[in-house]
């Protein structure tokens, strides 16, 4: 399988590969080799706290899923932030999602920042910390932990030497949860989402590093985020009902969501809430507009719902958000007690999903869409 990776230090990065590379002649495992390289010149990084022009290489590698001495390793747990990270093409058993932190082999009750988990030749899977992977692995354990990490640096996409050192030096540098959707939901909007991974391939700006940036200029205006926080929490709202679960990505929201902070290390997992977010409001309101049977069309058009005679409704869907000259738009499907389903064309953020309102407001058309009925309400006011 191939891995990039992004370099700015190329004689730190291939002495580690060179080790790694001898190493596994040594013990006879599969030989990363470099099958590309590009230079990239004037990419901005920030390192302590100030931004930098620099170039950088970005390196494609060929490897194979570590394996030695009929051992194989499937997952890392991150126990500092219960990040689940499983080996690409290999299955996590379902009994380790929610990994505890402890040693399968010496059962020594210590605190561990991560431990791993290996398959043996008879199938057996086995949860371990680093200092004893050389017992199942007969190799160095600091060659096995440089492996792991080259492996896992996949789902990382930058290495340590982009990390900016002030997060490094004492420990985990962790960005609040909420605050970071709220810059992330200002950066999307500006300019668009770009996944790291498309980042490399266009030679594009991610979104990731366009936050990172955003907490670290300090002339950042932290005024304009607030339009964000109704949003920011929808998103952790939704991030916290993923405990139950089976894709270790959800769950990694999830727990990012319990600790309501992220990392350098899960920054990426935090700014791709939202696009998770995104994608389960869609699906839902495909759903819902499948599975729905609503009853005709409501009232006539140009009748009013006025404070004498409230049209109560609850949100059954909110459509994807509509960027707009006049701002943030969305549709949203509303559904009264007897079945009739209203859609509102209004400002994003305005109504909660499964939230009952009662509103006052004019029905502007009655329109058929897959099938349904829908009464298109206009100038509607939250009473
Ligand atoms: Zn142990």
């Amino acid at each position: 399988m191939q891995a990039q990776f992004k370099i700015i230090d190329n004689v730190k990065f291939l002495n580690k590969l060179n080790k790694i590379a001898n190493k596994a002649r040594k013990y006879g495992y599969s030989v990363p080799e470099i099958v590309d390289s590009q230079e990239l010149t004037n990419q901005t990084v920030i390192i302590n706290d100030r931004k930098f022009v620099v170039n950088y290489t970005v390196y494609t590698i060929d490897y194979e899923i570590f394996s030695a001495g009929n051992c194989s390793l499937i997952a890392k747990f991150d126990h500092i932030e219960n990040i689940i990270k499983t080996v690409p093409d290999q299955t996590l058993p379902e009994q380790y999602l929610h990994p505890t932190n402890q040693c399968d082999h010496c059962h020594i009750n210590r605190q561990r920042n991560d431990t791993y988990l290996i398959r043996l030749s008879n199938g057996e899977y086995k949860q371990i910390g680093g200092n004893c992977l050389a017992d199942y692995f007969n190799i160095d354990a600091n060659v096995i932990l440089s492996w792991c990490d080259l492996s896992f640096t996949l789902t990382d996409e930058l290495t340590e030497e982009i990390e900016p050192k002030e997060f490094t030096n004492n420990g985990r540098y962790m960005f609040d949860l909420v605050e970071t959707l709220k810059v992330t939901y200002y950066i999307i909007e500006k300019y668009g989402y770009i996944s790291t991974k498309n980042a490399i391939e266009k030679n594009q700006t991610a979104t990731k590093s366009r936050v990172l940036d955003y907490f670290l200029d300090k002339d950042s205006n932290w005024g304009v985020l607030n339009q964000y926080t109704t949003k920011a929490q929808i998103v952790k709202e939704y991030m916290l009902t993923l405990g139950e679960e089976k894709n270790e990505y959800l769950l990694t929201l999830y727990n990012l969501a319990v600790n309501n902070n992220c990392s350098f290390h899960s920054l990426g997992y935090a700014v791709s809430a939202i696009i998770a977010y995104n994608r389960h409001i869609e699906k839902n309101s495909q759903k819902e507009s499948t599975q729905q049977t609503s009853k005709g069309y409501y009232g006539k058009v140009g009748e009013k719902f006025t404070a004498q005679n409230l049209l109560t409704v609850t949100v059954k869907s909110i459509s994807k958000e509509i960027y707009t000259q006049y701002g943030v738009k969305c549709f949203y499907t509303l559904e009264n007690k007897e079945g009739y389903v209203f859609k509102w064309y209004t400002d994003c953020d305005k109504l909660k999903i499964n939230n009952t309102y009662t509103l006052t407001g004019t029905i502007k058309d009655h329109s058929q869409f897959n099938g349904e009925y829908y009464t298109e309400l206009t100038n509607c006011r939250i009473k």
